[in-house]
C-alpha cells in the first residue's frame, strides 16, 4: 500500500485544530500527523497537496440501515460491500450496521451473515467503509412508537432472545435500542450491558421518570431523539425531557431537516453539550439511488423527493448522507469543529474506538475525508485508502 502525505489547509484533532498541516499514512494508519513544516517524510511517500482543504476524520455511523441500493438485513458480502463503498463516498469511514424488527430467525441469520463478512472485511486497495458490528433496532420496541417496524415481530425485552442474537452475531453486538417502559427492559438492559453493549433508548411512549429509571440502570444513549418518542409537553416532558436534561446521555440527531424541524434541532444542540451529540444517516437502502421502491429490512418504502415513507406514508429512515448532515448543523450556525466532533470523536467515544476510529492521530487508523470551502467532500481516505 502506498505511503502518502496529505498537506491540508488545517487538520482537526482530538487536541485542537493544527493549521498547515501534514498527514502521513502509512500501511492503513495515521503514522506522523503536526505541521506540515519541519515534518520528517520519508521519501517513497506521495504527497497529496490539499493547501486549501480541510482535513477531519472519516464519519462514524451508528445508525444506518443501508446504501447503494442494498440493505444490511440482507446479510451477504455483496450486500455489504456495496453499503459501505456507497457510504465511503460521502465521508463515512465506519458504521454500526443497524437491524430492523423482523422474526428472531431472520435477525439471527442477518447477524450471522454480518459477522462472517466482518471476519473478512479488510481488502488491501479497496476502498471501503469498516463495519464496526451491529446495532439492534427492534424488536423490543414500543408498539404505539414503532414508527414503521412491523408490529407482528415486535417483543417484550427478553435476556433469553438478546442472548440469541448475541449468539448469532457473533462478538460484534454493539447497540441494543430498546423501549424501557416495557415488562423485562431492566432485565434485558442488564444482559446487553454484561455482553458489553451500549444501551439505547428508543422507539419508546416511556414517562420521564421511565427513562431516569433506564438510564439509572445503564442506558447511555438514545437514538433519532424526537422521532418515535412520546412527545413533549411542559405538563409531562417523557423521555424527551429526560434525554434532553441528563448530562451524559448522548443524542442521536437526524439532521436532514425532515425528521425534525429546525427549531427543535435547535433546541436539542442548545440543551446537549458538544460532546452528547451524534448525528446518524439512519440512511436506508434507498441512500444514493434515484426516487423509487426499495426494501428496509423485509418491508417496502417509497422515496419521492429523497424522502423515505412506508406504505402507510410514515417516514421510514431517510436518504441522508452524513456530509449533509454536516452542512446542516453548520447552518444551525454550530462550529465546524462541534460539528465534526458529533459525526466522529462522540460516537467512536459511544462504542469505545476513539483511539482507532473518529479522531486524527497517531496510531489511528487513516480514515480521513477533506473537505473544501463550502464543505463539500474533495477526497476520502480509508485506512490509507483513497476513495475515488
Ligand atoms: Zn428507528
Amino acid at each position: 500500500m502506498p505511503t502518502t502525505l496529505i498537506h491540508a489547509k488545517r487538520a482537526l484533532t482530538p487536541s485542537g485544530e493544527i493549521a498547515d498541516a501534514g498527514i502521513l499514512m502509512r500501511d492503513g494508519v495515521i503514522e506522523l500527523i503536526g505541521p506540515r513544516e519541519g515534518m520528517n517524510v520519508p521519501e517513497d511517500a506521495a504527497e497529496i497537496s490539499a493547501t486549501d482543504k480541510s482535513a477531519i476524520p472519516g464519519f462514524v455511523d451508528v445508525h444506518i440501515h443501508g446504501a447503494g441500493g442494498r440493505d444490511v438485513m440482507e446479510g451477504t458480502p455483496e450486500a455489504l460491500s456495496t453499503v459501505a463503498r456507497a457510504v465511503a463516498r460521502h465521508g463515512t469511514t465506519s458504521f454500526v450496521a443497524t437491524t430492523v424488527t423482523a422474526s428472531a430467525d431472520d435477525i439471527c441469520r442477518s447477524c450471522e451473515g454480518i459477522a462472517k463478512y466482518v471476519a473478512t472485511q479488510y481488502e488491501p486497495h479497496e476502498p471501503r467503509a469498516e463495519v464496526l458490528g451491529i446495532h439492534f433496532e427492534g424488536p423490543f420496541l414500543s408498539e404505539i412508537r414503532r414508527g414503521v417496524h412491523p408490529a407482528e415481530w415486535l417483543r417484550l425485552p427478553s435476556a433469553e432472545l438478546l442472548a440469541r442474537f448475541v449468539a448469532a452475531a457473533g462478538g460484534n453486538s454493539r447497540i441494543l435500542t430498546l423501549a424501557p417502559e416495557l415488562l423485562g427492559a431492566m432485565p434485558c438492559i442488564d444482559a446487553a450491558i454484561k455482553a458489553g453493549m451500549v444501551v439505547a433508548i428508543g422507539h419508546t411512549d416511556a414517562t420521564y421518570e421511565q427513562a431516569r429509571a433506564a438510564i439509572a440502570h445503564g442506558a447511555r444513549h438514545a437514538v433519532h431523539v424526537y422521532n418515535a418518542m412520546r412527545p413533549f409537553s411542559h405538563r409531562d416532558s417523557g423521555v424527551i425531557g429526560a434525554i434532553l436534561t441528563t448530562p451524559n446521555v448522548t443524542a442521536e440527531l437526524i439532521a436532514d431537516g425532515v425528521h425534525v424541524e429546525e427549531a427543535a434541532m435547535r433546541l436539542l444542540l442548545q440543551a446537549k453539550s458538544a460532546d452528547c451529540v451524534i448525528l446518524v444517516s439512519d440512511g436506508v437502502s434507498a441512500t444514493g439511488m434515484p426516487d423509487g421502491k426499495y426494501m428496509l429490512g423485509q418491508f417496502e418504502v417509497t422515496v419521492t423527493g429523497g424522502v423515505c415513507r412506508n406504505s402507510e406514508g410514515k417516514l421510514a429512515g431517510s436518504t441522508l448522507t452524513l456530509d449533509k448532515a454536516l452542512r446542516n448543523v453548520m447552518a444551525l450556525g454550530k462550529s465546524f469543529e462541534d460539528t465534526t466532533r458529533m459525526l466522529t470523536l462522540n460516537p467512536a467515544a459511544l462504542l469505545g474506538v476513539e483511539f482507532k476510529k473518529g479522531a486524527l492521530r497517531v496510531g489511528a487508523d487513516a480514515d480521513v475525508v477533506l473537505l473544501d470551502e463550502a464543505m463539500q467532500i474533495s477526497g476520502v481516505w480509508t485506512r490509507g485508502v483513497a476513495v475515488n
